[in-house]
């Protein structure tokens, strides 16, 4: 098997019908042996059975139903564990990502990169995405050694190796691509086409994205703490200070209460950053907590399309 493509679904039903056939043209045009493998992430709509149907059409189709939602990152994770392809592709299932531009990729595997990321020509998604994603990309560029045009693109395709050692990780809430890109040896990145999403809607709340990245930068580096803890250490002496002052003050010139909201004001601006502080700690905390449980990261209810299974 030459390649495999990963694709996770969830609540997709709309977008599953062109997408299969577009992915087949597409695919098929390229001339190299292929297989498909959705990830059906607990989708409460009728994906799950339009992937059984697509199961039954081709043979090279495969697809792992799982036992609830367990996230994109997951489900990619789930396919990438039982892929036979030496190249191994993954897109989104709504459409934005066209399956046109594998061959792009393709060939980009084939001149001896390893990791293949997209980046997106022109992002077509309202500016309540666009601007918060620049941002992002800009922190994680800051402050990880990660270097991308375009994190949020999964239009992506990895050597075989890559994907061996992704799912060696044994890491919870991993961001796939920043993975990928500390482990690869010759990444490279390619434009693609993006379009609207084709139906359904977003499956990502503000809520998801922050959490999202979050775990981007939680999970490769540790400069949030260190610049906490150069700014604890810039307060700190700051507030010697303040104290000397207030301490000369009162030996010298009596007791006073004038600056008493002064004060305060800056009482809460360091409890604040006290609060910050624990919410970082609490970020690290909780991705080791995650680790150590050592929960099943996905819980399978069938696998159809897979030898002997
Ligand atoms: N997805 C998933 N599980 C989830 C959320 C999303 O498998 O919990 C899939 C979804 O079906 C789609 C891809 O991940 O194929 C990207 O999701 P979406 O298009 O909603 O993200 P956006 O493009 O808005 O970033
Ligand atoms: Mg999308």
């Amino acid at each position: 098997m030459e390649v495999s493509v990963v694709i996770p679904v969830y609540n997709e039903e709309a977008n599953l019908p062109e997408l299969f056939e577009r992915l087949c043209k597409s695919m098929d045009s390229i001339g190299k042996s292929w297989e498909v493998i959705f990830v059906n992430d607990g989708s409460r709509d009728k994906s799950g059975e339009i992937l059984r149907e697509f199961a039954k059409k081709r043979d090279n189709v495969k697809v792992i139903d799982f036992n609830g939602n367990f996230g994109q990152h997951t489900a990619i994770i789930a396919g990438f564990e039982r892929v036979s392809g030496q190249t191994i592709v993954t897109l989104d299932a709504d459409l934005q990502n066209p399956p046109e531009e594998i061959k792009k990729l393709l060939d980009k595997v084939d001149e001896g990169y390893d990791a293949v990321g997209g980046y997106r020509k022109q992002r077509e998604d309202s500016a309540m995405r666009r601007y918060p994603s620049k941002v992002v990309n800009y922190l994680r560029d800051k402050m990880t050694t990660i270097r991308m045009k375009d994190q949020g693109c999964m239009l992506r395709a990895y050597h075989r190796k890559i994907v061996d050692a992704i799912i060696q990780t044994n890491e919870r809430s991993m961001f796939i691509p920043a993975l990928a890109y500390t482990f690869a040896s010759n990444p490279a990145e390619v434009e693609v086409e993006h379009a609207a999403r084709n139906a359904g809607e977003s499956k990502y709340n503000l809520y998801k994205l922050v959490r999202l990245n979050f775990d981007l930068i939680t999970g490769f580096t540790l400069v949030p703490l260190q610049v906490f803890t150069l700014t604890g250490f810039l307060a700190s002496i700051a507030s010697f200070c303040l104290v000397a002052i207030l301490l000369f003050r009162r030996f010298f010139m009596g007791s006073e209460a004038e600056g008493v909201f002064t004060l305060f004001a800056i009482l809460f601006f360091l409890v604040s950053l006290t609060m910050i502080g624990i919410g970082l700690i609490g970020e690290y905390v909780g991705r080791i907590y995650q680790v150590v449980q050592a929960r099943p990261k996905y819980i399978i209810k069938e696998t159809i399309g897979f030898d002997g299974k």
